[in-house]
């Protein structure tokens, strides 16, 4: 399920230029059947490919954080409808299209869209609804009223002629027609397409891509027949729904995912482009073509016609094809990136190290190791992931308010105190040793726990061998032990010396659950591995690995081997805004306690972070650089409280508001986080983790 997606990507091109064709009939002055065959029959799949995949995404996500997932979601599409209608309020002014203010307005704005094709926005925004109340209500049984939801919608599209042959069904559709134009809308034909691209999205993959892809081939035969009988028997109304069009969907949907194409995230703000733009290119191209005088190759010519709107909304969509620069908040002093698309690249290829049957439960504590707690675990969640480990109640408890469903392990030592915490939010506690349990039991809230034990690192947990102390959370009448866990001491390292540490580690930990099985005590989930503990012993049996710095795709520390070497991206960049410019002659001094001396004429640019931002004061004095215009500029003097300069006077053209990179790419310049930490004598773990709350965590998609 978590596999590349670029498949979707890459057939967002096809299902655009589809959509083209529905609306220009390229084919029309060819052959009129081979054009009824592409706009009315394969074309209507284009559609329902995009609520499919839109579906893919939301949908679990809906079914994990409700109403906290659906808003966003709204909203962006809502902002996108609005932007639209007013892209096509000329034409519907020229064209006198615009309903009058009344019932007509509402039926155009809720159902039928201002503009031929943006039916597409309320379509989908009334299907997410309906799709979020149906899980909801239903959970898995949701499939039930969609399904027939799709049938109504069907009986009153291309099976029409069904339909009308009964005179009270006809009737209720005519009067249904009274609220919208066509049942191919948010009601009757979107709420099908969402929930089967969520069902897909968490299927375990079964199939691969030849055996998907004949699927495919011969659902398209099974649409194609269809459409041809009904069109035979002349019951089409309009044509836009199948009944075989939501196995076509499916069986696209699991054959591009079964591909495993690394994703091509420009092509899809260049295909919703041209999506959105197509219908003012048939307008442009028209016009232009009345007034050069060429109606005859590009109006009266399908082909023709087709081929100039189809390059013309390419061309006027490639400016949104292009990633959106390094700049989200124009007010922000400095910022972070969270870029979704390496976190879900790393979750599936830190998955592959797994057995089967095992999960990961992603590390977010200390802020998501300064990456942004609720964003990551809302990325992850979409994903299918069940579990997460922080250190303290309170990131769990923040988890939760933040709408975070599934296992939460506190990994840390939380005292009795703070037992109803844990019981209010269903956090679960790892129990370090008998006492701890006690101390927790005598709290009297039910709690789940897992045993924590220490097998060598001697920081948290009960004494491996210690049988007794053990048996006691047993013996606890309030808590129920649902896992039990060990955290490896020298699993980094690949030496002899340490590999044999870890096997012995790994020993004890197994005394420790056959002691517990002989008591007769049930150990339930058994967990062992950080990020290193996985990527050197991928496939070990287990229930869950706890990866952190892995999953945020960097190593602790430069240049580290490791036995797995999973392809993993960095997810964090971390950017500061050029405040000002300072020119020095030579000989002046600049920073606290004259720290910077030019050595010769020298232009110094001022950036908004520093050490209180938890960017090093021990990456001054050169010891750090920032990226400026593609190219490296050292940091000069003394790293300070809220910000930092640089020495820029290589750099020509630095300009107050450029964006400056201290962690990431700018051009084919890189600084990663493994070179900043190593420069400041530490590891990433700490240099992320301590990115404070003063930077704003900006996620891109
Ligand atoms: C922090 C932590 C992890 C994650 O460690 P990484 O090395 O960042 O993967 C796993 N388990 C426990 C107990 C931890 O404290």
């Amino acid at each position: 399920m978590t596999g590349k997606l670029g498949g979707f990507d890459r057939f967002r091109l096809p299902a655009a230029l589809l959509v083209i064709a529905v609306h220009t009939g390229p084919l029309l002055s060819v052959s009129p059947f081979a054009n009824d065959l592409i706009t009315d029959i394969w074309g209507r799949i284009a559609v329902p490919f995009f609520f499919a995949v839109s579906g893919w995404f939301l949908v679990p996500r809906l079914e994990r954080e409700g109403a906290a997932a659906l808003g966003p979601f709204l909203r962006k599409v809502l902002g996108l409808y609005a932007l639209s209608a007013l892209l096509y309020l000329p034409l519907n002014l020229y064209n006198h299209t615009l309903a009058e203010p009344g019932t007509d307005l509402l039926r155009d704005v809720f159902f039928n869209g201002t503009f031929y094709h943006l039916w597409y926005f309320p379509a989908l925004i009334l299907g997410a609804c309906i799709v979020w109340a149906l899980v909801r209500g239903l959970g898995r049984w949701a499939w039930i009223p969609a399904g027939l939801l799709y049938v109504l919608g069907v009986l009153g599209d291309s099976w029409y002629g069904l339909t009308a042959a009964l005179p009270p069904l006809r009737a209720a559709y005519e009067a249904m027609f009274l609220c919208f134009d066509y049942t191919r809308n948010g009601l009757f034909s979107v709420p099908i397409f969402l929930l089967l691209g969520g069902r897909l999205a968490g299927r375990p993959r079964r199939h691969g891509a030849p055996a998907c892809g004949a699927l495919l081939l011969l659902s398209m035969a099974l649409l194609t027949g269809e459409g041809l009988l009904v069109k035979a028997l002349e019951l089409p109304r309009f044509d836009a729904l199948y009944f075989s069009l939501p196995l076509c969907v499916g069986f696209l949907l699991l054959w591009l995912a079964a591909l495993e194409l690394p994703s091509v995230p420009a092509l899809r703000g260049w295909a919703a482009a041209v999506y959105i733009l197509h219908p003012w290119c048939i307008v442009l191209v028209r016009g232009g073509a009345r007034a050069a005088g060429l109606t005859g190759l590009f109006v009266d010519n399908s082909l023709g016609h087709y081929a100039a709107v189809t390059l013309l909304s390419a061309l006027l969509a490639l400016p949104f094809a292009l990633r959106r620069p390094a700049r989200p908040r124009p007010d922000a002093r400095a910022w972070a990136e969270i870029d979704a698309g390496a976190l879900r690249h790393n979750l599936a290829a830190l998955s592959a190290l797994l057995p089967a049957g095992a999960a990961l439960m992603p590390v977010v504590k200390a802020n998501a190791y300064g990456h942004g707690d609720l964003e990551v675990a809302r990325i992850c969640a979409g994903q299918g992931v069940t579990a997460f480990a922080v250190a303290t109640a309170a990131e769990g408890a923040r988890l939760r308010r933040g709408g975070v469903r599934g296992t939460i392990l506190i990994l840390g030592c939380t005292g009795p105190e703070e037992a109803p915490l844990l019981a209010r939010h269903r956090l679960t506690q790892a129990v370090v040793s008998a006492a701890h349990a006690r101390a927790l039991e005598a709290a009297g809230r039910r709690l789940e726990v897992h045993l924590k034990i220490d097998t060598g690192l001697h920081r948290l947990g009960f004494a491996w061998d210690d049988g007794a102390g053990l048996a006691v959370p047993f013996r606890c009448p309030h808590l129920k032990v649902t896992g039990t866990i060990t955290h490896l001491s020298d699993a980094e390292a690949a030496d002899p010396d340490s590999r044999a540490r870890t096997e012995e580690e790994l020993r004890r930990f197994r005394v420790a659950v056959e002691t517990l099985r002989r008591a007769g005590h049930e150990p339930g989930a058994l967990h062992f591995q950080g990020s290193y503990g996985l990527l050197n012993l991928p496939g070990l049996p287990c229930d869950y690995a706890r990866p952190g710095i892995a999953l945020y795709g960097v190593h602790s520390a430069p240049g580290q081997e490791t036995r797995a070497k999973p392809d993993l991206r960095p997810v964090l960049s971390l950017r500061a805004r050029v405040v000002q410019l300072h020119r020095l002659e030579a000989g002046e001094r600049a920073g606290y306690d004259g720290s910077f001396t030019a050595r010769r004429p020298t232009v110094l640019a001022t950036v908004s972070i520093g050490y209180a931002d938890g960017w090093p004061r021990a990456l001054s004095n050169g010891a750090g650089r920032v990226l400026l215009r593609g190219r490296s500029a050292p940091v000069a003097g003394l790293v300070c409280m809220d910000q930092l300069l640089v020495d820029v006077t290589d750099i020509p053209g630095v300009t107050p508001g450029d964006a400056a990179t201290l962690i990431g790419r700018d051009g084919d310049q890189e600084i990663t986080a493994e070179e900043a930490a190593a420069a400041a004598g530490t590891i990433t773990n700490e240099l992320l983790s301590r990115l404070g709350p003063r930077l704003p965590r900006t996620v891109l998609e």
